[in-house]
């Protein structure tokens, strides 16, 4: 922030009285300035250094093409959690949409995640269900991983050493530029394996987007007249002026907030090169991986997929490239990366945090976790119940109310 606005800020807004400041309007940090407002009936101010609210997972109308496109990658929302699944519906109906995956490796498009389809594509055969699992436990027992230690050895200890090296490897290399053997084996099982023709990228029984977009979403949750929102603003610069004994809660990189002295955690970002295709249809689908390393990019969207119900013009479509790289200052974080010295420095961060008597931490950034935007909403709601609700009525958290999801 210039230091005009610094200066703007001293003079023209009062933060004297506020007790409650949650920094990032994410997920995360919107469930939390929303229960604070909606449940407790407190005032709250809801800070983001970006221009708009709705963190990663916010979405807009493309003006070109009046696709409405996720700034920040395409964003599908899945649970299994029925609360958490109805907590999100009070702020908007979700469409239809289930998310199906292609990949394409040596020119051929294949379905992902891996599953009956794509094995029997691949190997050129038509197992059964228990064919396939017949024969993926001989390849799978070629490589004797008794217990899976990292990403590879996770993958193919699922799938065996041809499919890994087929749909696995070249990607991963893109996607994390770091030894597969140096990465948690649960990036790799978020991905489901399956022997049977269910080829949904998610297994969740909820799941859509929301049908006006993820930014209306975002518009109706914030929407309570005691939440203040801020846009543009950075924490750091106004920190000084808050008062001591007020409440926040903290979405941005846990590491930041100490200033680093631990030393700097490491992410992955993405580049999203946007094109305007002059044809109906680019790609047939919302999302086409690439799973071979001399392609550049890891994976193409084109958005008008997500909206089949919508009736988007014909002429162009848009579709944006998605290119991985390791973050510098600057950038913005995507994901963890989560390597062993990672671990170590979150350690002594988590250290400083319990020191932090009047700040809670939370969100993919605050916590150093791969989250879902499922799983953001789910931790905000726990927090809230479990830990802020109670400091104000000085009521303890006894059991979990309705939207307190079981996790
Ligand atoms: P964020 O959305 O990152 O919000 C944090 C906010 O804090 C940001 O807006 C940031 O500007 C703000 N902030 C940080 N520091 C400061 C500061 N100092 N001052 C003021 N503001 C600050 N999840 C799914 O469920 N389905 C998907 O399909 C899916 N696809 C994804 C695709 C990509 C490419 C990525 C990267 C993530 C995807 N996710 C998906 C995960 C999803 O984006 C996260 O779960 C969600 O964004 C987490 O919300 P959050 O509030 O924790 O963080
Ligand atoms: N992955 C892969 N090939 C694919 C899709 C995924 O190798 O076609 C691996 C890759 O390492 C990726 C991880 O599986 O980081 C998790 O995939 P997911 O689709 O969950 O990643 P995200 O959508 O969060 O980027």
């Amino acid at each position: 922030m210039t230091r005009v606005l610094k200066i703007w800020y001293k003079i023209f807004v009062d933060f004297s009285n506020i007790k409650f400041v949650v920094v990032g309007a994410g997920f995360f940090g919107s469930t939390v300035a929303e229960r604070i407002a909606g449940d407790l009936g407190k005032q709250v101010l809801l800070l983001d250094r970006r221009a708009h609210i709705g963190g990663n997972s916010y979405s807009e109308v493309d003006p070109e093409t009046g696709i409405e496109f996720h700034a920040y990658g395409s964003h599908i929302f899945h649970t299994q959690n029925e609360s958490i699944w109805r907590y999100v519906n009070r702020f908007s109906t979700f469409n239809s949409y289930m998310h199906h995956v292609w990949t394409t490796t040596q020119g051929q498009v294949y379905p992902m995640p891996i599953h009956l389809a794509t094995m029997n594509l691949f190997y050129k055969k038509s197992f059964s269900p228990s064919e396939a699992r017949e024969f993926l436990a001989l390849e799978i027992a070629r490589d004797a991983i008794a217990q899976p230690q990292n990403l590879e050895e996770q993958a193919v200890s699922l799938i065996g050493r041809p499919l890994y090296d087929a749909f696995i490897a070249g990607y991963t290399a893109k996607q994390w530029e770091t030894d597969p053997k140096l990465l948690p084996a649960s990036i790799i099982t978020r991905l489901p394996v399956r022997f049977d023709y269910d080829g949904r990228y998610f297994g969740d029984p909820y799941q859509g987007i929301p049908l006006d977009g993820y930014g209306s979403l975002f518009r109706r949750m914030l929407s309570h007249p005691l939440i203040d929102i801020q846009l543009g603003v950075d924490f750091f610069d106004i920190r000084a002026l808050l008062p001591q004994d007020c409440l926040i809660v903290y979405t941005g990189p846990i590491d930041r907030y100490f200033n680093d002295v631990a030393g700097k955690l490491s992410w992955r970002t993405i580049d999203l090169k946007r094109d305007v295709a002059m044809v109906p249809d680019y790609q047939g689908t919302s999302v086409m991986n690439y799973a071979d390393k001399e392609v550049p990019f890891t994976r193409i969207h084109e958005f008008r997929h997500f909206h089949p119900e919508r009736r988007y013009q014909q002429e162009k479509t848009l579709i944006f490239r998605e290119y991985s790289r390791f973050a510098q200052n600057g950038d913005e974080p995507y994901y963890p990366i989560n390597q062993e010295f990672d671990k170590k420095i979150l350690a002594a961060y988590m250290d400083l945090k319990e020191k932090e008597q009047n700040v809670y931490f939370g969100g993919r950034l605050g916590s150093y976790k791969y989250l879902d935007m499922h799983q953001a909403i789910g931790a905000a709601l726990v927090m809230y119940e479990r830990e802020i609700k109670p400091r104000v009525t000085g009521e303890a958290w006894v059991r979990p109310s309705s939207v307190l999801p079981v996790l």
